[in-house]
């Protein structure tokens, strides 16, 4: 297991819709990290396991299922992409309707989650073997579960009409209230902001300050240094 305290892991939690996805491709960028989205990790296996004719609501049938199922991961640029059998799942497939209404109830199996804690917490040592200064990894159990020993913990929020507005701004139809009432309210790993994490709200910031305003938690509290 890669020791995160000696290179530096950035964990990024928040709910649906709360930047963390922006605002970590673009810290990535500045820092020359590499950047995990573990949101499209949830996505791909219930892409998978739907295609299969599996149902969240059976997770007996899950956890057999994800005994067929090889991960590994392709970099593309500042991005590590989860692949599945050998496939970077299509994008338009992980970001479907269908997946937007059933992956917190993918999500919600214990069993998934073990299944992809060894593969998250591979990703420190991907990122240093690729020769990045660190990682930064986003989703909702990151400072809590992933990398509780991360150099910086950031938990990312935002009112629900702001989130709202965001991803129908992405076109996306999302119910970001309901997936997050899944999310922090499921026994295992549910969203939360861990003790000791700084919160960030985001309601009526831009992108920019927010980038900006985590930049300076960065090299306040870690070694790391904007390249870009
Ligand atoms: O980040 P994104 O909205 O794409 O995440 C999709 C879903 O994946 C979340 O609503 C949640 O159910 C699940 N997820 C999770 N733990 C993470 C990241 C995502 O349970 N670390």
């Amino acid at each position: 297991m890669s020791d995160s305290l000696t290179f530096p892991v950035i964990a990024v939690d928040g709910g649906a819709a709360s930047g963390k996805s922006s605002t970590s491709r673009v810290l990535a960028q500045r820092f020359n990290l590499l950047h995990v989205d573990t949101g499209s990790h949830y996505r791909a296996l219930t892409f998978a396991l739907t295609q299969a004719g599996i149902q969240a609501e059976a997770p007996e049938s899950v956890a057999t299922a994800l005994q067929s199922l090889q991960l590994d991961q392709a970099i593309d640029g500042q991005s590590s992409r989860i692949r599945v059998n050998g496939h970077v799942p299509r994008e338009e497939d992980i970001r479907s309707d269908a997946v937007n209404a059933s992956v917190s109830h993918f999500a919600a199996v214990p069993e998934l989650r073990t299944f992809l804690f060894q593969y998250q917490r591979a990703q420190a040592e991907v990122a240093q073997r690729e020769g990045f200064a660190g990682l930064i990894m986003e989703g909702r159990d990151i400072g809590s579960v992933i990398f509780p020993d991360a150099a910086l913990r950031i938990f990312l929020e935002a009112d629900e009409a702001t989130r709202a507005a965001r991803r129908q701004k992405e076109g996306q139809q999302d119910a970001v209230a309901e997936r997050d009432r899944l999310d922090a309210t499921r026994k295992t790993a549910p969203l939360t902001c861990p003790e000791g994490a700084t919160r960030v709200d985001t309601s009526h910031m831009t992108l920019e300050q927010v980038v900006d305003h985590v930049s300076g938690l960065i090299t306040a509290t870690t070694a790391l240094q904007p390249v870009a």
